[in-house]
């Protein structure tokens, strides 16, 4: 034997003991002994013993039971019982905690030797097994992981990965050149502290609760990334990046055109209805021509709205909204359920209004938030059936006016809930006989967005629709 192969007895003092060791001895192994559970520990791990013989019962404990836990933590090495007595019990119980062997008296220093010397070599296989496995798993695994920074290098959107308290873990080549920001300066450091952009730390803080995983990034020099945020269990979060850049620039383009034809459409338009007034005056029409002649004026006021609309969400959308002064968004609201009296009585319906008291004054521009309250407040009348009921609640919190337009209408669709505040949507349910572009929300989105606060829709169809609008309150 050119290697020394090392016995560990973890026997009880007795003949046995002496009569072991001079066997093992006289086959060329070394040994150690050792009478309790602290000596075996140590041993354990100062000797590493190649094969651990323990006895029925250690200083006073179940050997078994010792045993079994060395088992769980040195799963290839062999481990040997030593009983005074065979049994069936004893026989089953080393079989199902996955021990080598037994020894039992009369024992005969051959017996000892070949019983240590076949689970040496059981051990030996099983060893060699285990770290063909490892071998191979290691190198699947390194396969992987090779394809997998592969992938996360080359894929064309950024990733950010957080660990669970925001410190940056990894970070792709994309996100590297979205914030040029080089990955083994920012690694390891708070996303807040390494990446202070103020649309994603706006992101970073949102609440949960708000349901709105993405968001817009816009960089000083043009480009605009949506950032989608998603927790990952076990490890924290992830921001992936998405260059929309090129798509802000369709939109753009768009949105133009949509302008100037507006603005070309409006002169025409009102000389258009200003002739079907003067007609009137021209000389007495018939019942059937006054008829006629209403419903064109009733068409032309709608495009004409529709017309007015656009140009609304082009200026807006231009940033041209920049008129900021103090303004109570509850007047405002008191103001707009007043004017719509009128059209609510008609539906029967019922409006419970519940304003905190002591609410924060908003710099916002009043005829524009007047605008976004009367839409609001407009489609929850619109699309309530009569008799229905119509809540608007403002309340203050953390330094923000909250607004809250609930009704017990028909709902939106939860698949159209993300597009209805996209220009000319309209959702699924909407019935053919209820009047609408799907502009409305547009102009209130683009409000809202001016004034730096954030919209959203809560619906369950067939109960109700909720909006709620967050505008930043005054600074003191
Ligand atoms: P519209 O002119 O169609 O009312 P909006 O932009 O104001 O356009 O609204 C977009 C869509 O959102 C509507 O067509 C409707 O499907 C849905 N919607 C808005 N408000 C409500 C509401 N209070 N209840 C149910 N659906 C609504």
């Amino acid at each position: 034997m050119n290697q020394t192969v090392m016995i560990l007895l973890a026997l009880d003092p007795s003949p046995f003991v002496e009569l072991g060791q001079r066997a093992l001895h006289s086959a060329g192994y070394e040994t150690a002994v050792v009478h309790d559970r602290l000596s075996l520990e140590r041993a354990l791990h100062e000797v590493s013993p190649d094969l651990l013989l323990i006895g029925e019962r250690l200083g006073g404990e179940s050997g078994l039971q010792l045993a079994a836990e060395q088992r769980e933590r040195f799963p290839t090495l062999p481990i040997l019982v030593y009983v005074e007595k065979d049994s069936l019990d004893i026989a089953k119980e080393v079989l199902r905690l996955g021990l080598n062997g037994y020894l039992y008296p009369p024992l005969r220093t051959d017996d000892i030797v070949s019983t240590i010397r076949r689970s040496l070599k059981q051990a030996q296989r099983l060893g060699d097994w285990v770290r063909q496995e490892v071998r191979r798993s290691t190198a699947a695994l390194q396969r992987q992981l090779a394809d997998f920074k592969a992938i996360f290098r080359n894929i064309d959107d950024g990733i950010i990965i957080l660990d669970s308290k925001g410190r940056i873990l990894l970070v792709n080549p994309a996100a590297e050149r979205a914030f040029s920001i080089v990955a083994e300066e920012v690694l390891g450091k708070p996303i807040e502290e390494a990446i202070p952009h103020p649309d994603l730390q706006a992101m970073l803080l949102r609440p949960r609760s708000e349901g709105v995983p993405y968001h817009e990034i816009n960089m000083d020099d043009g480009r605009v990334f949506n950032a989608y945020l998603t927790l990952v269990p076990n490890v924290g979060s992830a921001i992936e990046l998405q260059d929309i850049s090129y798509l802000k620039e369709l939109d753009r383009i768009k949105s133009d055109f949509v302008h100037t034809i507006s603005h070309d459409l409006r002169s025409p338009l009102t000389s258009v209805l200003g002739y079907a007034e003067l007609i009137g005056r021209t000389g007495p029409l018939n019942e059937h021509q006054r008829e006629f002649m209403s419903r064109l004026q009733a068409s032309i006021r709608h495009v004409t709205t529709l017309v007015n609309d656009l140009l609304d969400l082009g200026r807006l959308e231009a940033g041209l909204d920049t008129r900021r002064e103090v303004v109570h968004l509850e007047d405002i609201v008191e103001y707009v359920l007043d004017l719509l009296k009128p059209q609510i009585e008609a539906r029967k319906q019922v409006v419970d209004l519940d304003v905190e008291t002591g609410l924060p004054a908003l710099r916002a521009n009043p005829l524009r938030l007047r605008q976004m309250v009367d839409n609001l407040i407009n489609n929850a009348i619109k699309y309530t059936p009569a008799g229905g009921k119509i809540g608007v609640r403002i309340r203050a919190e953390d330094g923000q006016v909250i607004l809250e337009v609930s009704d017990t209408g028909p709902g939106v669709p939860p698949a159209d809930q993300p597009r209805i505040f996209e220009k000319f949507y309209r959702a699924q349910n909407v019935p053919s006989n209820i009047p609408g572009s799907g502009l409305g929300l547009a102009i209130v989105k683009s409000i809202v967005d001016n004034h730096q606060g954030r919209v959203w829709v809560e619906s369950t169809l067939g109960e109700g629709t909720t909006f709620f609008v967050v505008l930043p309150a005054q600074a003191d």
